[in-house]
């Protein structure tokens, strides 16, 4: 029987999540990862940290659909046993004013960033009470912070996973369940890759340390999170983008 720890790490295939999967996987879990649409991108994540001889399987489960996450919940994760670690890492962004934002737009991206982490974080909260361990680690922004023009559906996502992470916090410090969130500043990945040169040389410039962050700047980050040493951290809040917010 494998008697590695267990973590899910939502929306792996690219980006902050795949940084994210891989160096749990160094640091010994067996990673769950998923993903919604690009099934290449899952495999060939999957295969990187497979060969690089630690143990992941992806899956995908669209977590803006309760009845996915909670089969997947079902078939997969309870057979297991139990899981030590959630990463509610799966985002998306539907950028517009808000005269122009349609409703749609709004309801999608709460649907996938709030939403989608509650049925996880409840679900895996079944699992972790019964073990009496967990750790939970929500992937929040710095817009959900400061705001963002163009971004009130995703400021509101977001800001509203940090009342959960408060809240879920108190509810299961009991069952020694940790529950944190990290705040990203601007991370270079597939959702920032459409700022013009301009832009990113403007956002550097803002930014104290003088650059964008890298997904290894929150990966690291999220291991320590996740690690038994972060036993007496619950219900905060790490931003990580180079002193942009402080
Ligand atoms: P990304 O490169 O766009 O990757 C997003 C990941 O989420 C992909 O694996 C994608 O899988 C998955 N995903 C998207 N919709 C999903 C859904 N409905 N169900 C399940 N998985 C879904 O994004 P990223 O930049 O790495 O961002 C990761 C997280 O960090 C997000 O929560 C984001 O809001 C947050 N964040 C990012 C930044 C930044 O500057 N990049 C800053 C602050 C916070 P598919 O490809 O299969 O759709």
């Amino acid at each position: 029987m494998n008697t590695a720890p267990i973590a899910l790490v939502t929306g792996a295939s690219r980006g902050i999540g795949k940084a994210i999967a891989k160096e749990l996987a160094k640091s010994g879990f067996i990673v769950y990862g998923t993903y919604a649409h690009n099934k290449a991108e899952a495999d060939e994540t999957c295969k990187e940290i497979q060969e690089l001889g630690f143990q992941a399987q992806m899956f995908q489960v669209n977590v803006a659909h309760s009845e996915e996450i909670t089969a997947f919940f079902d078939t997969v994760v309870k057979p297991a046993g139990t899981l030590h670690v959630l990463v509610n890492n799966a985002g998306i962004t539907k950028d517009g004013l808000l005269l122009r934002m349609k409703d749609q737009d709004f309801d999608d991206v709460i649907s996938v960033n709030l939403r989608g982490a509650f049925i996880c974080a409840r679900e895996a909260a079944k699992l972790m009470v019964k073990s009496r361990y967990g750790r939970i680690i929500n992937i929040s922004s710095i817009v959900g912070e400061m705001g963002n023009a163009g971004q009130v559906n995703y400021a509101a996502a977001k800001a509203g996973l940090l009342g959960m992470t408060k809240a879920m916090a108190k509810e299961l410090a009991s069952r020694s369940i940790t529950v944190n969130a990290i705040t990203p500043g601007f991370i270079t990945t597939d959702m920032t890759k459409e700022l013009t040169d301009d832009m990113r040389e403007h956002y550097s410039k803002s930014i104290p340390l003088g650059r964008l962050g890298t997904v290894d700047d929150i990966a690291a980050a999220v291991v320590f999170l996740a690690s038994a040493q972060a036993s007496y951290i619950t219900g905060q809040v790490l931003g990580i983008n180079g002193g942009l917010y402080c």
